[in-house]
């Protein structure tokens, strides 16, 4: 018989849509709830921003997605596919690496194409996620709101999807109490016209950061790039405009709007530009302090998805980064499904303790900072390979691992800046061509 449980998803991103699908093709009675008025998530671009450019003011109304205009994507659509619904048609952007409207679109046809939308409910904030009572963690109350109106309902699980590319990190700077003047996050970046004639300093070594850089130099006087180790080689190709110039880290800033940096070079700047990464947040949930964030290490979460405490009954999709998102999301959602249609057993709480903090042991023996808990860096594919053998699915090609390999490689050379140019299809087998080719 098969069992079909009553299952809330938070969030239509990628990680809900995913979710969802493998939940509903396992039988259970899904419900999304999505707090925007559409699904994407992440890749809904929103022109608005935050009245508070750092995102600081508790008061002020959150908007979702951190995207840029300009920005295009920094995966090749070969590994934002899914692994049975590739990303391979086009919609009006034919490049690998195309701009955000591209997913979106790609996104949309796969919300419709899988029975998703009258499973959605748009509009609808999830305010509260408790278990009714702590005995075997059950069931689940969600209470939500769309306008004006709040719901408290029962569920037997809930699969949390809400990203965390939307409260920002921002750096700590010695005497930055002081600074008179005008400091940004990435998550309120756009477009560059503000910075015309401006002197920038921006703080950071992410794709963002290289990406935000370069569309400012366009404008802005000067732009300053400071971080502990530019480790991304297009920051390289970027100091060869004539514009930009590359620092170690801010050592120091003063009431007078002097940048110091600790190489000892110094810029009067008009502007900080925090591209800094972001915090995790789940502001609805709550349970009484089993899961945390703790330096932005959610935890503890056996294989960063299920609490060993609470078990199978609530879990996290989409937590870890560094690495291919879309087929991860998928891997973790085929793993949930399959543990709540009791196809795979969990380990025992102890048992999921033990290697929960086994690697808490393993990243600090390894000098890893917490904060960095849940970046896949330094490990690769093992944790893909690992969801693929739990859920006994096919691990990820070859072909896409070596297409990510051949991708942080090129990002982190001297030919950085070309990385969007690279000729993608000429790491991927003949399958994939044709489905490109089929679809056309
Ligand atoms: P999100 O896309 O953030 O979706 C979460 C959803 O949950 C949102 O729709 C939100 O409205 C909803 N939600 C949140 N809270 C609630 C609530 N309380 N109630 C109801 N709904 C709620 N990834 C790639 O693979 N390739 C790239 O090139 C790439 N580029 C990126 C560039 C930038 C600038 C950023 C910020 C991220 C990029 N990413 C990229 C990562 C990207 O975040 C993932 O691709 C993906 O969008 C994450 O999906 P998600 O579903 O986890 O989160």
């Amino acid at each position: 018989m098969i069992l079909s449980l009553k299952i809330a998803v938070i969030g239509a991103g990628v990680a809900g849509l995913i979710a969802a699908r493998e939940l509903k093709r396992s039988g259970h009675q899904v419900t999304i709830f999505e707090k925007s008025g559409q699904i994407g998530g992440t890749w809904a671009y929103n022109p608005q921003t935050e009245s508070d450019p750092l995102s600081l003011d508790p008061n002020r109304e959150i908007i979702h997605s951190s995207l840029y205009s300009s920005l295009r994507t920094n995966h090749p659509r070969h590994l934002m596919s899914f692994s049975d619904y590739p990303f391979a048609k086009f919609y009006g952007d034919p490049r690998n690496f195309p701009g955000h409207e591209e997913v979106l679109k790609f996104l949309n046809e796969f919300w419709v194409e899988f029975g998703l939308t009258e499973l959605t409910r748009l509009g609808t904030e999830v305010v509260r996620v408790e278990a009714v009572d702590d005995s075997g963690y059950c069931e689940w109350i969600v209470e939500s709101r769309k306008g004006e109106l709040s719901e408290v309902e029962v569920f037997d699980g809930v699969v949390i999807c809400n990203g965390h590319h939307t409260v920002p990190r921002v750096a700590a700077i010695r005497g930055i109490g002081q600074w008179p003047r005008k400091q940004i996050h990435s998550h309120n970046y756009r477009v560059p016209e503000p910075f015309h004639n401006q002197i920038v300093v921006m703080i950071g070594a992410g794709p963002s950061a290289y990406d935000i850089s370069r569309d400012i130099a366009e404008v802005a006087k000067e732009v300053h790039l400071s971080s502990r180790n530019s480790t991304c080689g297009g920051f390289y190709k970027l100091v060869n405009l004539s514009n930009v110039r590359q620092h170690a880290e801010i050592d120091y800033v003063d009431e007078s709007g002097r940048v110091a940096f600790v190489d000892g070079s110094s810029v009067c700047a008009d502007i900080i530009f925090h591209c800094t990464g972001y915090k995790f947040s789940f502001p609805f949930l709550r349970t009484n302090g089993i899961v945390t964030v703790d330096d932005n290490r959610v935890g503890p979460l056996y294989k960063h998805v299920f609490s060993p405490e609470i078990g199978s009954r609530l879990s996290f999709v989409g937590i870890p980064c560094n690495i291919t998102l879309f087929p991860m999301m998928e891997l973790q959602s085929k793993w949930i499904s399959c543990v709540l249609s009791s196809k795979v057993v969990l380990p025992s709480k102890e048992a999921m303790l033990a290697d929960t903090n086994e690697h808490y042991r393993s990243l600090e023996e390894r000098g890893i900072p917490k904060h960095s808990t849940h970046s896949l860096a330094t490990t690769g594919f093992q944790y893909l390979d690992c969801l693929a053998s739990q859920v006994k699915v096919q691990p990820v090609e070859e072909r896409l691992k070596n297409i990510y390999k051949q991708l942080v490689s090129v990002f982190f050379s001297s030919e950085g800046d070309q990385f969007r140019e690279w000729d993608v299809d000429s790491w991927v087998n003949g399958n994939h061509l044709k489905l490109l080719a089929a679809s056309e």
